[in-house]
């Protein structure tokens, strides 16, 4: 079974975990050291080496700083797609800051590389029961797709109980294909999360293999993983404070190239608009 891989393109300082415990805010990144090119570049040269295509979701902020590179991941072959224009948290915007940052992002993007987006993520899967709402402005702004809501429990981002698999919600502006993150029912009441990220860097290998497996065989269920260009970056400054957020963010980054390796190597991988074609 074809599973969705799945890379955020987004700068070490971006990280909700790294802009709420750093003090860093927009109006600083321009005079930090960007290391987002490099490092997904090492993303690019991971997937030719094992002949995989994903889909990229973009910061629009680095799509306005670095065309080339979005020229690149798509002269690769990989599908592009849009992760918003600030990384700002979907539940703390209002609907026409969600619609403004929206468009910029989309513009930036089709700007660098004459492609339009046509699927979405939220930055930390913030899509959740208090913003639904933005399902409609996606529609709006032109998206077919959007991978924003994580079906778990979790501070930050997350509902509990959401369907798992792929499916199509309408909205007012029209259809949208939800394709929620990997995640694993264990029980009636216990779902637990396998998305890639954090989970494959800081869990063992065989804990998110396993998860796959057991989705792909026992649910008949393609899962969607996720990673980010500063995950095998181990070199980055560390910004986050806290031991919880510094935790979140830097434990693992040494292993987690090896670690992809392996699962691209492991389990087949495509795009998302390739696993989920149509509305
Ligand atoms: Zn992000």
């Amino acid at each position: 079974m074809k599973n969705i891989i799945s890379v955020d393109v987004e700068d070490y300082f971006h990280p909700s975990e790294v802009q709420g415990s750093s003090g860093v805010s927009p109006s600083d990144w321009d005079t930090l050291p960007s290391r987002v090119e490099d490092a997904t570049r090492r993303c690019l040269d991971l997937m030719a080496r094992t002949r995989t295509h994903g889909t990229f979701f973009i910061l629009g902020w680095v799509a306005s700083r670095y065309p080339g590179l979005v020229r690149e991941i798509a002269a690769a072959g990989h599908e592009i797609a849009c992760h918003s224009f600030l990384h700002q948290l979907v539940y703390d915007l209002s609907p026409q800051q969600f619609r403004e940052d929206t468009r910029q992002a989309a513009d930036a993007i089709s700007n660098a590389c004459g492609i339009a987006p046509r699927a979405y993520r939220a930055p930390s899967y913030s899509i959740t029961k208090r913003s639904m709402w933005a399902l409609e402005i996606l529609v709006e702004c032109g998206f077919t797709h959007d991978s924003s809501i994580y079906p778990i429990v979790h501070d930050r981002y997350g509902i509990p109980g959401y369907p798992r698999n792929a499916h199509a919600i309408t909205t007012p502006s029209g259809p949208i294909i939800e394709v929620p993150v990997a995640a694993v029912k264990l029980s009636e009441s216990r779902t637990t999360p396998v998305g890639g990220g954090g989970y494959l860097r800081l869990l063992p290998y065989a804990y998110t293999a396993a998860g796959i497996r057991r989705l792909n065989h026992r649910d008949q269920m393609p899962a969607c993983i996720y990673f980010h260009p500063w995950e095998i970056d181990p070199h980055q400054p560390r910004l986050a404070s806290g031991a919880i957020a510094r935790l979140r963010t830097y434990l693992g980054l040494g292993s987690m190239e090896r670690k992809l390796e392996r699962l691209l190597g492991e389990f087949e991988f495509s795009t998302l608009a390739q696993v989920h074609s149509a509305v």
